[in-house]
């Protein structure tokens, strides 16, 4: 059963860029399918604004163009997609000129939720949340959304926090991971602090590690420029995978609360030891099934940037010390899979004579391509053949609970806007946050750059360097199969 959909307040929501590739891909589909649901009522207004100069109902074409592309035909409605398209605007605005504020302000209404989505490139973002002010067109109860790359460093992070904090106050301002915005990953915040079953033994003692992958069979081609300037660590680790390591390991907040959440994943972020060089293995990819490789993608024949990382990290703290967690992503790998496994530590002592079929208990919360969460377990192998193991996953995933209604469930943008809406920033990333992430990576790139590492080349549609493998085979562990 999925839970009943709870309108949200009226709202104006602006998208600067929301012309761009996200918001079509995304944003704008995302509110079409809350729409459709009954999340988004009938007073509320979208406001595309962008440098293009379009009218309303040329945006409002181009977002049904949109809608068709994105949104599965069996969620296009073209009554409720025409009801939808009524709702929308369009602004020209240039966000480093003075023009089309004024229309902005204008088209604001009070006691409307007024919400603010930054969908540019992030050079824009103090020049937009400069003139939101100057023009009077956010209050002070106003929100604003700020997509990555928030920073390439600590001293770029903290100019951007600082830039924005001279506008809005850090209640106002929504920084997106679109990674929290998972089902699967709210769920795991669930099973974690709403059974008793696991925390018990949510620790060193007895996990035995824990895996973070985020593997893509996708490589660069088409965004190569961009992508070299950031490379997987920066792209990838610091933001996406650092959340989620911070799931898995903070302490029990003391309450489901924005800030108590924040909290204590900021006091896993500074637990973080520095990484050591030997805990780190990049990749490139290698040309490879009639494809080029990232050299030839990134157009950067010298390129030292890397598309697939894999490190060690340790969290020191009395929970975890001893528990390391893997963390590796990639691109132009074998499978796309994005999964969190924890593996669990043997039982202390084996009563069975028949061991051979006994396996680690994991938790595996996959969040691509299927979202699910399954527990693998130790039973006895069905029939007459005596007292034989062997390991069955008992599925804790919503889908096979829900059905068909699992389609309902929003996906990670449309749900992290709702929450934009409603004001609840749990699941949004805070300034100290990010600066603590940041704080951590920087030194494990300035290492690797002051060195002058290359990345060791992988082929194309395999699990990654050999180097990885070894990584943790020396620890008498081994990857997960990438499927
Ligand atoms: P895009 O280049 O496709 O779109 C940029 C948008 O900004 C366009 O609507 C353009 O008209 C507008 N714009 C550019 N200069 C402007 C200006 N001076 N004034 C007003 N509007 C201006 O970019 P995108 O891929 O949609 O990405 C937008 C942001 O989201 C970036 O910060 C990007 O890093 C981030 N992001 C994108 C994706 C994605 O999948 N595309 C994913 C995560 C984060």
């Amino acid at each position: 059963m999925v839970s009943r959909v709870i309108p949200v307040e009226v709202f104006d929501l602006v998208i600067f860029g929301g012309t761009g590739d996200l918001a079509r891909r995304k944003i704008l589909p995302g509110l079409y399918r809350r729409f459709l649901s009954g999340q988004m009522t009938g007073g509320s207004r979208i406001i595309g604004a962008a440098r293009a100069d379009l009218t309303d109902e040329a945006f409002r074409q181009s977002v049904a163009e949109a809608i068709d592309e994105f949104v599965p035909e069996e969620r296009r409605d073209p009554k409720v997609i025409a009801d939808f398209l009524a709702h929308l605007h369009y602004v020209t605005i240039d966000a480093k000129g003075e023009g089309g504020w004024d229309v902005l302000k204008a088209m604001m209404r009070p006691g409307v939720v007024r919400a603010f989505y930054f969908s540019v490139a992030p050079a824009l973002f103090g020049d937009i949340a400069l003139r939101l002010k100057s023009h009077g067109v956010a209050d002070s109860e106003a929100r604003i959304v700020v997509e990555k790359p928030f920073g390439r460093d600590l001293a770029s992070a903290r100019t951007l926090n600082a830039t924005l904090a001279q506008h809005f106050d850090e209640r106002q301002i929504y920084r997106i991971d679109h990674y929290l915005g998972k089902e699967t990953v709210q769920n795991l915040m669930a099973v974690r602090f709403a059974n008793i079953l696991f925390e018990p033994i949510w620790k060193a003692q007895y996990i035995d590690h824990v895996q973070i992958t985020v593997a893509e069979t996708v490589g660069v081609e088409g965004r190569g420029a961009y992508y070299d300037k950031s490379g997987a660590m920066r792209d990838m680790v610091q933001n996406h995978m650092m959340q989620l390591l911070c799931l898995i390991a903070m302490e029990p907040p003391y309450h489901f609360d924005p800030n108590a959440v924040r909290d204590e994943k900021l006091k896993v972020i500074r637990a973080l030891d520095a990484v050591r060089p030997e805990d780190i293995v990049r990749g490139q990819y290698l040309p490879g099934g009639g494809e080029g490789g990232y050299v030839e993608h990134s157009e950067n024949p010298q390129s030292k940037t890397e598309s697939y990382i894999a490190l060690k990290v340790n969290v020191s703290n009395w929970r975890w010390k001893g528990t390391p967690f893997y963390l590796r992503t990639g691109k132009r790998l074998r499978a796309r899979a994005s999964e969190i496994a924890i593996t669990f530590k043997e039982p202390p002592h084996s009563i069975f004579d028949d061991a051979r079929g006994w396996r680690e208990n994991v938790l595996v919360i996959r969040l691509q391509p299927d979202e699910g969460m399954n527990l693998m377990v130790m039973i006895k192998e069905p029939g007459p053949g005596g007292m034989r193991l062997m390991q069955v996953p008992l599925d804790m995933s919503f889908a096979g609970v829900l059905g068909a209604e699992a389609e309902d469930i929003p996906d990670a943008y449309e749900r992290l806007i709702m929450d934009v809406i409603r004001g609840n920033q749990t699941l949004f990333m805070r300034g100290d946050e990010v600066e603590a992430a940041w704080a951590w990576t920087d030194p494990i790139i300035n290492g690797w750059e002051a060195r002058g590492d290359r990345p060791q080349g992988y082929d194309a549609g395999s699990s990654g360097p050999e180097d990885a493998l070894m990584l943790m085979h020396r620890d008498g562990r081994r990857w997960r199969e990438i499927r």
